[in-house]
């Protein structure tokens, strides 16, 4: 067996250590998270201290060097012990932990003060030999935590070549007593060894903190995963349950419209007197059923109407058309909340002036006399309503002006949300708060826009824009 050369032996296993410590240094500050790395380092830097202390002839020289030596190994491998423990965050009896400690600490200082050479090597050995098997155990018992193959091979590999080397340390040693050895072939093996050894544990901590890292990010992706799956399911049930209402509350309203009509149908029918005479108080009590039916009419087709644009049921007739020409076709409509609030409307465009547009008809018609109906009913008795039309860039603007109190800064956003009234709920007026978020689904159908701004002299002003022009069908897609 050729000598190896032991001078540059001890500066490869300097070179060596200085660069896993650094390594490890490295590793602890990215990963201070991770239990066990500030032992590890510890464990590092003190392996790294031996290898300084052998550089120095002269001090491998002195008596008490196996001691001093032997003592910083050992403390090291104290702390690899210490890391993994951490690392495996289990509950490993401390009390065994520090007999261990004071066992081989014991078996030192008793070996140094009396001498005995075989009580060094057991103290050495024991140090070396629990602190390695329990790093092995560590690495089988965190094994199911390597989800990775190629981390699961190397660790396999780091622990093989590491249990090798550690045999041929026992062999050569032992062997050295029997067939008396040159000491300097023993040395050189057991440090080559150690190199070894040594390399396979910090290669295994550094796969083992990686281990750990990949196992807590899948960790998180799943729990991630599964709370977003949760989320979902819910929305799908909040989603369900909003389209049973949905449904449900369109059949409802389309059961209550047969029968309400035929209510407002004979009252008008019996006011005419086609039954029969009818004296004054009966006209004013059927007065009071006509009107009555109308404003529940209006709400269960309030209500349809948001059922049937929810469920996209609702398809736009696109047609160019004068605006003027439907805003005066409109206003007649108007009448009965009109007079019912003694309200005036006022139009600032001259009837021959004309401002074609491109919108269904209908829709529109039905956004303006809403527009309008809430200029009366949020206004002030008495009050003046004016409808303005501009020309603008690709649109024509219809404006509605009332004097009522406008939008309050809170309920702002809240105002084109369905059934949301804008604290109305318990001022009187009847409503659902379903009309402007009608009207916001048809505009946007319609290739349009609406929206409002307070005034400054009080009152507000809700405005739509129409498209002058024919929008293709897929410039509108998604809404209807
Ligand atoms: P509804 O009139 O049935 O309540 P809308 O969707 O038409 O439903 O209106 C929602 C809310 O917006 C109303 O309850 C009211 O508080 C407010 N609002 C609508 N138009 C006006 C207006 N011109 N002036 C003041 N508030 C208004």
């Amino acid at each position: 067996m050729a000598v190896l050369d032991l001078v540059t032996l001890r500066w490869v296993a300097f070179i060596y250590y200085a660069a896993f410590l650094i390594l490890l240094l490295l590793i602890r500050q990215k990963h201070k998270d991770v239990p066990g790395t500030l032992s590890w380092v510890l464990f590092t830097a003190l392996i790294f201290g031996e290898a300084t202390i052998a550089l120095d002839n002269d001090l491998r020289r002195f008596s008490d060097f196996v001691h001093v030596g032997n003592a910083v190994i050992l403390f090291g491998y104290m702390f690899l012990m210490v890391g993994c423990v951490h690392f495996t965050r289990s509950r490993l009896p401390k009390k065994l932990l520090l007999y261990i400690s004071l066992f081989i600490v014991g078996t030192g200082l008793l070996s140094y003060f009396t001498q005995v050479p075989t009580l060094i090597r057991v103290s050495f050995a024991m140090s070396v030999i629990i602190g390695s098997m329990l790093y092995s155990i560590i690495i089988l018992w965190r094994w199911n935590g390597f989800r990775s193959k190629t981390e699961k091979n190397f660790l396999m590999a780091c622990l093989a070549i590491h249990l090798l080397a550690f045999i041929v340390r026992v062999y050569v040693n032992a062997a050295s007593v029997t067939f008396n050895f040159n000491p300097d072939v023993v040395d050189s093996w057991t440090s080559l060894t150690l190199v070894v050894t040594n390399a396979c544990i910090l290669m295994s901590i550094h796969l083992m903190i990686t281990a750990f890292k990949h196992q807590r990010l899948e960790d998180e992706i799943r729990a991630r995963y599964d709370a977003e799956m949760n989320a979902l399911s819910s929305l799908q049930k909040v989603q369900e349950a909003n389209e049973s209402k949905s449904r449900f509350m369109a059949s409802v309203s389309h059961e209550l419209r047969t029968p309400l009509n035929a209510i407002i149908g004979f009252a008008d029918t019996i006011q005419a007197g086609i039954a029969g005479p009818v004296n004054e108080k009966q006209q004013e009590y059927l007065g009071y059923i006509h009107s009555s039916g109308e404003v529940l009419l209006r709400l269960i087709n309030d209500v349809l109407n948001f059922t049937t644009l929810k469920e996209n049921k609702v398809s736009i007739r696109a047609e160019a058309f004068d605006l003027t020409q439907l805003v005066a076709e409109t206003i007649p409509m108007l009448d009965s909340i009109l007079t019912k609030k003694s309200c005036k409307l006022v139009t600032d465009f001259k009837s021959k002036e004309q401002f074609p547009v491109c919108a269904d008809k209908i829709r529109l018609q039905q956004v303006i006399l809403n527009l309008v109906t809430n200029a009366a009913k949020y206004g002030p008795r008495g009050g003046v309503i004016t409808v303005t039309v501009e020309t603008r860039p690709d649109v024509v603007r219809l404006s509605v002006q009332d004097q009522g109190p406008g939008i309050s800064a809170k309920h702002k956003s809240e105002i084109f949300e369905p059934f949301l009234r804008a604290g109305q709920e318990s001022l009187g007026e009847e409503g659902v708060g379903l009309g402007l978020s009608i009207c916001k689904t048809l505009m946007q159908a319609m290739g349009g826009d609406i929206d409002f701004e307070n005034r400054a002299e009080g009152g507000s002003t809700f405005w739509i824009d129409i498209p002058r022009e024919y929008r293709s069908e897929s410039d509108l897609e998604g809404y209807i």
